[in-house]
């Protein structure tokens, strides 16, 4: 029987064949944490008293999360981590950068690599046909000295798409209908692997989003199969050497199969305060909206406000609209294209690259019951800093549609 993409990578990188549920020890190509998981990261590095990090050009610190810093403990620990980077050589991702998932992507992570980070959401990555997945701090610092992480193997759920997204239907609608169906703990400790033809509808920037949520559903990581959408994704990044095929043997050994026809999603919601909480917008539209937030490792790239400036352009909202893109240099492409120009006519408020308000640490913190619209990928109570505020996920053009009506709005409904 062949195998699955997770047991391709992780085989091939051990030297040796792997098996689902059997725990081993792996070297890794990145290691990463960003400003609120890195302190307690370099707290066990320093522990460990090894003086150098396995591979300096391998090991990346991001200041994204709390970026400027709104609070000097949070200042403290920006300083903190320039100075460990400053010492052991390693890479950094300054404030205003961007998000830790976003430039990892741009820069750093290719197909079959095993790639490690001090965030939940490093599964992003798998969009490349990378192993990649989120571990605590206690395990990233022994990852910065050693290079090495013990895993065991996770077994592989198929997620096989046919058919073409509808207009104003996005990734962001196909991941939220697909976590609403496996439930929040539905792929707990398991890999989501998508495969077949609606493969190729999905662009780099849908293959992202679509990864970067694996998590959500309890999943280590969330892979798609490299192809020339990834060559050409990789040559826009200038890093065309990057580029490998690999994909899952026909016949791998999947413990279950999800067939979703793209063609059937509807533009989705999550309501609070569960991501699993899943509705299609049509069946909950009118729900008050006070602020849109548009940004994040999930829903902050340029096509995410390229679809939003359509249905925004010369127009005005009636809800508070933030938006935050996902790096430098989607800001960058963005002020080339006036994206940020339409944004802004039309009302909204452009925060610097970074995470923004998404986890709660400023730029946007609700008032009590106050209700916010975000392209987040989270909305667990208090995640956006007041637990008396309520957060609903949706796709970018959803969120850009319901800023325009201050209420839930399906945006099949508007003329844009
Ligand atoms: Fe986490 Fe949000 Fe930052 Fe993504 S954008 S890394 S989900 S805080």
């Amino acid at each position: 029987m062949g195998k699955t993409l997770v047991q391709k990578i992780l085989s091939e990188k051990l030297g040796k064949e792997v098996e689902a549920g059997k725990i081993y020890i792996f070297p890794t190509d990145w290691v990463f944490a960003q400003d609120g998981t890195g302190p307690l990261a370099i707290k066990v590095f320093r522990e460990l008293q090894i003086e150098k990090a396995f591979n300096p050009s391998r090991v990346v610190f991001f200041l994204d999360h709390a970026s400027p810093p709104p609070r000097s403990e949070l200042a403290n620990s920006h300083k903190l981590i320039r100075e460990f980077c400053g010492k052991i050589g390693c890479l950094i991702g300054e404030e205003g950068d961007g998000v830790c998932h976003q430039i990892m992507v741009e820069k750093y992570s290719a197909p079959g690599q095993i790639i490690v980070g001090a965030d939940s959401h490093t599964c992003t990555s798998g969009a490349l046909s990378a192993f990649a997945t989120g571990m605590g701090s206690t395990d990233i610092g022994v990852a910065i000295a050693l290079g090495k992480v013990w895993m065991k193997v996770p077994s592989s759920l198929n997620i096989h798409l046919e058919g073409r997204l509808k207009e104003k239907v996005t990734a962001k609608d196909v991941i939220l209908y697909l976590i609403g169906a496996l439930g929040a703990s539905g792929a707990t400790y398991k890999a989501l692997e998508f495969t077949g033809e609606g493969v190729k509808s999905l662009s780099m920037d849908d293959r992202l989003t679509i990864s970067n949520m694996a998590v959500e559903c309890g999943a280590k990581t969330g892979l798609f199969p490299s192809d020339e959408i990834t060559r050409e994704y990789l040559i826009s990044m200038g890093r065309e050497n990057d580029f490998r095929e690999i994909s899952c043997a026909v016949d791998a050994p999947y413990e279950k199969k999800v067939d979703i026809n793209l063609e059937e999603v509807e533009p989705m919601v999550s309501l609070p305060h569960s991501v699993d909480n899943v509705f299609k917008v049509k069946e909950v539209k009118n729900l008050k909206i006070d602020q849109v937030f548009i940004g994040t490792c999930t829903g902050g790239r340029l096509s995410d406000f390229t679809k939003a400036a359509w249905i925004l352009k010369g127009k005005k909202v009636k809800s508070r609209l933030l938006i935050a893109p996902g790096s430098r240099k989607i800001f960058l492409e963005g002020e080339k294209e006036r994206v940020w120009k339409t944004l802004i006519e039309a009302g909204g408020i452009l925060l610097p690259p970074g995470c923004g308000p998404c986890v709660g640490i400023h730029q946007g913190v609700l008032a009590d019951g106050e209700a916010c619209l975000s392209s987040a990928n989270r909305n667990f109570k208090g995640r956006m800093g007041n637990p008396e505020g309520a957060i609903y996920l949706a796709s970018p053009i959803t969120c850009a549609a319901s800023a325009l009506t201050g209420y839930l709005t399906d945006p099949r409904e508007t003329d844009s």
